[in-house]
Formats: structure tokens, C-alpha cells, sequence
């Protein structure tokens, strides 16, 4: 089993206009799993969908899965 990564996109802070930006948070969760749990979340706000990717890619670097 391996983990894959998802993005998540939620409303960030109001503040930066009169439109709240959108954020967006990596999750992990376990590829097998339809309905999979997420194992993991990001605990930042990104920007951009690439930025979230990008950080669960790293996440996946350090965490490989052993089974
Ligand atoms: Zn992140």
C-alpha cells in the first residue's frame, strides 16, 4: 500500500480584499481506500493547488509507507 496525495481547498482568512481567497491544504491518505480516512493534513495555507501538492510530495519523501 502507498500513500497518495489530495488536495483540499477552503476558504482562507478574510483581510486581503473583499473576496476570501481560497487556501488549499495537502492530505495523505491510503490509495486502497475508497473512502479513505485522511492519514495526514498539512498545516499551512497555501496559495496554490501546485504549492499544496508540492508540500505533500515532500510529506510522502519523509514518510514512505512500510508495511
Ligand atoms: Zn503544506
Amino acid at each position: 500500500m502507498a500513500f497518495k496525495i489530495r488536495i483540499m481547498a477552503n476558504h482562507g482568512p478574510r483581510g486581503r480584499g473583499p473576496v476570501p481567497q481560497l487556501v488549499y491544504r495537502a492530505e495523505a491518505y491510503e490509495n486502497d481506500e475508497r473512502f479513505a480516512e485522511r492519514k495526514w493534513a498539512c498545516e499551512h495555507e497555501h496559495e496554490t493547488v501546485e504549492h499544496a501538492f508540492n508540500c505533500g510530495e515532500e510529506w510522502l519523501a519523509r514518510n514512505p509507507k512500510i508495511d
